[in-house]
């Protein structure tokens, strides 16, 4: 083949098979690909013909589009699943922020006297309503709330930690690489299993700025253990002139989950045993957008204000707007527009009425299954609870792809693929419903 025979990137563009598809995007498939022949040629070796060069850029232009984010069913069982986009926002609450998202809107102006307003204003008094804390800050996710309380006050500082408490949450966030980088010391006290409070007394020195507590989010230590909890080290702190801050990591508002953790302290409770700063995920129990809700003393919340970091890590007004309805929705008790402590809070009664209403509605119906699932998403590590799931007859793998492939993702428990209900939202039901028809028909023919 030729230079000449290489078919055109305008031509390729002009292909009946990409009239609705982004050029751009194709055009750089067909120019890396044309690239490659080109070469090829150039150096005297056999080259693709014009069809293999096309079918190429169809395939890798497939593979491009098939990365888009697509909508599946979440029928794992684990309501807040960190791969699968952590909480859902409830389009009622979508609906509520909308017009704020969608137009101009006083973000950083003051309305009465036209002068420059504060962005973390409002949202901050919501929170602060919600928990009973003095004040509140929202930056972009639970890492940043990290990385600014540790910069803000324990920076060229040391900063006394649990050696039981120095986690890694999945996606790169380890508690002593976060130190580092936001420029405090780590002084790890106690051992993995125990640490005393005589552990982080005798650590302190003058160089000490903070103590931090951080939530085992992801793991359990049992057995011979013992740490010391949030009351103790914030009277401490006090007493030495230190800041307290827990990381929660997941937060856990209480009056909704209760069923779940009776040893899991709620937000407020750990506010009301003298915390003087804590944070915690916006998408994680709390089911509301990616956020870092940060919970504190009005002085020390000033402090975080005056802090340039904020600037890299402040959140926009479409986190701002979907927050403040997600609290508002709160202090309403209006809890059914809370999707993930919703999910987590529904009887197992509950689940038992939707496995009846799937099953009268499938052509076929399905064995239900009792079984145990957890939370999720790096929060009450080993609680699981019960829930209910369908069991779906055949070889577990070949069900388990065969699903995935049709958007629904499941999980496999002692060799059978389950649709486990715990997870599955309302508008997914009856999408549901088709797809297990469609595909369970499908493996009789
Ligand atoms: C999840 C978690 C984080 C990170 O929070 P993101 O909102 O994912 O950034 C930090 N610390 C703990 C203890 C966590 O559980």
């Amino acid at each position: 083949m030729s230079f000449q025979n290489l078919p055109q990137v305008d031509k390729i563009l002009n292909l009946e098979c990409f009239a609705n598809e982004l050029k751009p995007v194709i055009a750089n498939i067909a120019r890396e690909i044309l690239n490659t022949e080109r070469n090829k040629i150039k150096q005297g070796l056999s080259s693709k013909n014009s069809d293999e060069i096309i079918s190429e850029i169809c395939q890798s232009y497939e593979n491009f589009k098939a990365k888009e984010l697509k909508r599946v069913i979440n029928a794992t069982g684990v309501v807040m699943h960190t791969n699968l986009a952590r909480s859902v926002i409830d389009e009622q609450i979508l609906n509520r922020a909308k017009e704020i998202i969608t137009s101009y809107s006083t973000l950083e102006y003051n309305l009465k006297d036209g002068k420059r307003g504060n962005r973390y204003e409002y949202v901050g008094t919501l929170l602060a309503a919600l928990f009973g804390c003095e004040d509140a800050l929202v930056v972009n996710n639970n890492a940043s709330a990290v990385f600014l309380m540790l910069n803000t006050f324990a920076k060229g500082g040391e900063t006394v930690v649990s050696r039981g408490e120095l986690v890694e949450i999945g996606g790169s966030f380890r508690v002593p690489d976060v130190m580092s980088a936001s420029g405090t010391i780590l002084r790890e006290v106690g051992t993995t299993n125990k640490t005393h409070l005589y552990d982080y007394e005798n650590a302190i020195n003058e160089n000490t700025k903070m103590l931090l507590k951080v939530h085992r989010s992801n793991f359990d230590i049992v057995g011979f253990c013992e740490s010391v909890d949030t009351a103790e080290l914030s009277s401490l702190a006090k007493e030495r002139n230190l800041i307290d801050y827990y990381d929660l990591g997941s937060g856990y508002v209480g009056e909704l989950a209760h069923k779940l953790g009776k040893d899991e302290p709620s937000i407020a409770k750990i506010m009301q045993s003298g915390v003087s700063l804590m944070s915690f995920s916006g998408d994680k129990l709390f089911g509301s957008v990616q956020s870092g809700i940060i919970l504190g003393k009005r002085e020390l919340i000033a402090k975080l204000r005056k802090n340039q970091l904020l600037r890299m890590l402040r959140v926009d007004k479409i986190t701002i707007a979907v927050l403040c309805e997600s609290i508002k929705a709160y202090l309403n008790k209006e809890f059914e527009l809370l999707s993930t402590p919703k999910h987590i809070n529904k009887s197992v009664a509950e689940l038992e009425n939707l496995a009846n209403f799937i099953n009268k509605r499938l052509k076929k119906s399905l064995e239900i299954y009792q079984t145990q699932t957890f939370v999720g998403g790096g929060s009450l590590p080993n609680k699981t609870y019960p829930s209910l799931a369908l069991k779906i007859k055949g070889d577990a793998i070949t069900n388990e792809e065969l699903y995935r492939k049709n958007g629904v993702i499941g999980r496999i428990e002692n060799g059978a693929f389950l649709l486990d209900l715990r997870s599955i939202l309302d508008k997914d039901i009856e999408i549901l419903i088709e797809k297990i028809d469609q595909i369970e028909s499908e493996k009789w023919v």
